[in-house]
Parts: structure tokens; sequence; C-alpha cells
């Protein structure tokens, strides 16, 4: 794939064959090792109708159904543009939570084992059923799926302040929860507060350098303080709802001329029955996920009340796994778009209207978990954002699950991060070692040139001390 370097981090790939528009990928040389995959479906991406700018991918792209994990595409809706369920991902509305404690790491160190024993009781997680929530039927369920993060809250779940600090305020408006298919209830019925398995995870964390003492403040977070970090997504249901949508627009491309490079590229125009009928069961999906946070944030709570006496205290919670309505400027002229982030998060500048009150100076809280070895970060959106507002999402993975397996027994995974300090709670020690951090990109450098490319910048770095996996 040729690339042609613009600016440091920043490359074009020029528009050929069917695309409509160029690709734009930030990243290093480093970076961009054993990318050509990915790369190549920054391409396909680029032939969707009604495209706009370009087909965009983040630092820590690599390769996933149809759409690159770390893919931006947005689409013009009133030029009959088009939203595709890969594009948004499986994992509908997946995301990351920060909560800051009202302490630091020197107080509430003696008190970490008690918590994460605590945690490890608390948090369901694995493949399977069995939620912090037994849901007393499925009228219970439409109310999730309308009412998101909202709904948990007034059902005791949680405190006010939550939806403030929570993208869209806890929930979207627009769910149509009449097209979540049966299967997809059934399989979101037994999880709703619970973490899945393997990448997703709990980890209670440290900030161990603050670089914009500005923004850290108003986000509510300080040098030293603890963390706990949530990452997980809409479970079964998410998935049965991609995998309907998809099959139902398979069928339907042909009806409106489309035709695209890879099956898994499905899509049919935003303003068509079947574009409507996904979008609308994307925001009930997304709405799960948000209350499934919400209620793993209220375990967490309970566990950090009764352990440590510790309060916490929500920072931010945002989705990576999305595709949106939003209004931006292409061109000097403001249109409304269908903006998919597939891997990569919304990053609103300071100053944007839809920001609450309080963050409305420092900019968007963006939330990426790294590695359980090494670290995450918290980033906030800038001015003049590109990529129409985002940036990365996590590290990145280079290894296969399976390969990543190969290198490293969980045993012997675990026993080496406890020995560095890091306390382990897994489900299945194969899942852990499925997540070595060798797995993965270096979270620092993928930061790094997402802020170097003007994507974002950086506000604290967090690391480890005690992790909660599926
Ligand atoms: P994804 O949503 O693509 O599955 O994962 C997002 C990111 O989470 C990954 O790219 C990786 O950097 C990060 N990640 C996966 N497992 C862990 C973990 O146990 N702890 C932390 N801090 N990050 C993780
Ligand atoms: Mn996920
Ligand atoms: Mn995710």
């Amino acid at each position: 794939m040729e690339l042609v370097e613009e600016r440091p981090y920043r490359f074009r790939i020029e528009r050929h064959g069917d695309m409509r528009v160029p690709g734009v990928v930030f990243a290093s040389r480093e970076l961009l090792a054993d990318a050509e995959q990915s790369l190549r479906q920054v391409v396909n991406v680029a032939t969707l109708p009604g495209i706009v700018g370009a087909s965009y991918a983040m630092p820590d792209i690599h390769w996933g159904y149809g759409f690159p994990i770390g893919g931006v595409a947005a689409t013009a809706v009133d030029d009959d543009g088009v939203v595709s369920p890969g594009g948004v991902g499986f994992d509908i509305s997946c995301g990351v939570r920060l909560l800051a404690a009202d302490c630091e790491r020197n107080e509430f160190e003696r008190s970490l084992p008690a918590v994460m024993d605590g945690l490890d009781r608390a948090i369901p997680r694995g493949a399977g059923p069995g939620g912090v929530w037994r849901l007393t039927g499925p009228e219970q369920m439409e109310q999730i799926l309308r009412g998101g993060s909202r709904y948990a809250v007034e059902q005791g779940h949680g405190e006010e302040r939550d939806l403030i600090r929570c993208e869209d305020r806890g929930a979207v408006a627009d769910a149509d929860v009449t097209q979540v298919g049966e299967r997809a209830r059934e399989r979101g019925l037994g999880q709703v507060g619970s973490l899945g398995s393997a990448n997703h995870f709990l980890e209670v964390q440290q900030v161990a350098e603050v670089y914009d003492a500005t923004a850290a403040a108003a986000f509510g977070i300080a040098l030293d303080q603890v963390c706990v970090m949530i990452h997980c997504g809409s479970r079964g249901l998410g998935h049965q709802i991609c995998t309907d949508h998809v099959r139902a627009m398979d069928r339907a491309m042909a009806r409106y001329g489309i035709s695209v490079p890879d099956r898994q590229l499905a899509c049919t125009p935003v303003e068509s029955p079947e574009g409507e009928a996904y979008l609308g069961a994307m925001a009930a999906a997304a709405n799960y996920g948000r209350a499934n946070r919400q209620l793993l944030s209220d375990a967490t709570r309970a566990v950090f009340r009764r352990s440590a006496g510790v309060r916490l205290s929500l920072v931010y919670d945002v989705s990576h796994n999305l595709a949106k309505i939003e209004s931006h400027l292409v061109d000097g002229v403001r249109r409304r778009l269908c903006v998919h982030r597939k891997g990569a998060t919304r990053a609103f500048p300071p100053g944007h209207p839809d920001l609450p009150g309080d963050l409305r100076e420092a900019g968007q809280p963006v939330l990426i978990p790294g590695t359980m070895g090494t670290a995450s970060y918290v980033l906030t959106g800038v001015p003049g954002g590109d990529a129409f507002a985002s940036t990365c999402h996590g590290a990145g993975r280079t290894m296969s699950r399976h390969e990543a397996a190969r290198t490293v027994t969980g045993r012997q995974l675990r026993d080496r991060l406890e020995h560095g300090g890091i306390a382990v709670r897994p489900r299945s020690l194969r899942g852990l070692a499925e997540e070595t951090p060798e797995a993965y990109k270096d979270v620092g450098a993928v930061v790094a040139v997402s802020e170097a490319a003007g994507l974002c910048r950086t506000v604290a770095r967090l690391v480890p001390l005690g992790v909660v996996k599926g």
C-alpha cells in the first residue's frame, strides 16, 4: 500500500479504483508495521456511498470485521450516505468509564487485597449470563433499552452526577426498541451488569503522572489518586443486533444499487427503512451498554465502601464503538453526518456545546486503556480536532489471541504481574494469557502519535494496581 507522508504522523492513501475519498492514516511508520491488511480495509471503507472527507485510521489501527478497528468514517445523511453495522462493530457501544476515588495510593495500599477479593466476588464475568441485576421481566428490559444508565440511576443504582458525566447524559432518545429482536433480548436479559470476557476488564489504577493540571482538575483527578477503569460493552445483546441487521442489509443492498468490495461492509442509506431500523436498535444497545457500566460501577462502589471506606465519583463514560448523527463543517459547509467510530473515541474540543458546564473549558475526557501490565491514559479533545473530533481508543492488538497465548501461560503471566505489584483476579488463566501486554502496541507511542497528529492532548497517565479480568 502506498502511503504519502503529508506531514509528520499523517499519511495519505491517494484515491484509486472505486475510492470516493482518500484514506488518511494517523500513525508513525513503526506503528504501521504489519498493517497491510487493515490499510486495505481503510481503502474499502473509502468506497462507501456518501462518505465525506476521508476514510480515517487512528494510530491503534488493526484488522476488524469489514471496517478496521481504529477506523472513522462519516457519511452525508442528506446525500444518500449509508450506515454500516460493520463500522460500529459487534460490541455496540463498547466503551470505557473512569471513576476517581477520594483517596491516594498510600492511604489505600493496605485495603487493596480486600478490595480486589471483594471485586472478584462482586463482578460477574466470563462468556455466559449472570449480571449484577436480575431483571423482573421483559418490561424492565425495555426500560433499560430506552433509559440506559438514567434508568439504572432512577432505580437507585447511582447518583445524579453520574448522568452529567456520561456521554449523552446516560441515554440516547432515539432508541427504537421495536427493532431489537427476540433473540437479542433473550441474550441480554441475564447479562445486565456483567463484564464479559477477554479484553474487557475492571482495573484499580493510580494516577502516575499529570501532564495538564488544569484539565485534570476539571476532570476530577490528581497525582497519586486511586481510580477505577471499567471497559465493557453490550454483551450478547449488541452482538445479536449487529448479526441481525448485517443480514437484513446484506439482503437489501442491491435494491439501493449499492455494491461493496467486502460483504462485511453491508450497508444501506441512513434514511432507508433498514438504515433507520439499525440505528434505532443500535441506540437501544448503546443504552444497554451504559446501563451495564452503570451497574458495574454501583457494584464496585459497594465493594470500595465496605472494604476501604472509599467513595468513587464518575470522571467520564464514553463509547468507542458507535455511529452518531452529528453536525460538522465539511469544506466550509455545515452538514449532517453519520459518524462511524469503531475502535475510535469521540474527542469534543473545549467549548463544545454538548459538554456539561464543568467540562466546557477543558474539553471532553477521552479514556484510553493500554494493557494490564503497562499504563492507560486520560486525554482531552483539541480545537480543530481532525477526523470529525475523534482519536484512538486503546493500544491496539498486534497478536491474535491464539498467538498471544502461545507466548506465555496464564500462570506465568499472573506471577509476573503479581511480582510487579499488580494484583490479578482472572476468571480464566487461558483468557489472561490471551491478553498479555506483549499482544498490544506500545500505548505510550499510540498516545504520543495521536497528540502529535493533532487529534487530542494528553492529560494524565494511570498505572494498574489490580485487575479483574473476564
Ligand atoms: P477493544 O475495545 O479494542 O477490545 O480494546 C480496547 C483496548 O483495551 C485495547 O486496544 C487494549 O489497549 C486495552 N486493554 C485490553 N485489556 C486491557 C487490560 O486488562 N487493562 C488495560 N488497562 N487495558 C486493556
Ligand atoms: Mn468490547
Ligand atoms: Mn472496547
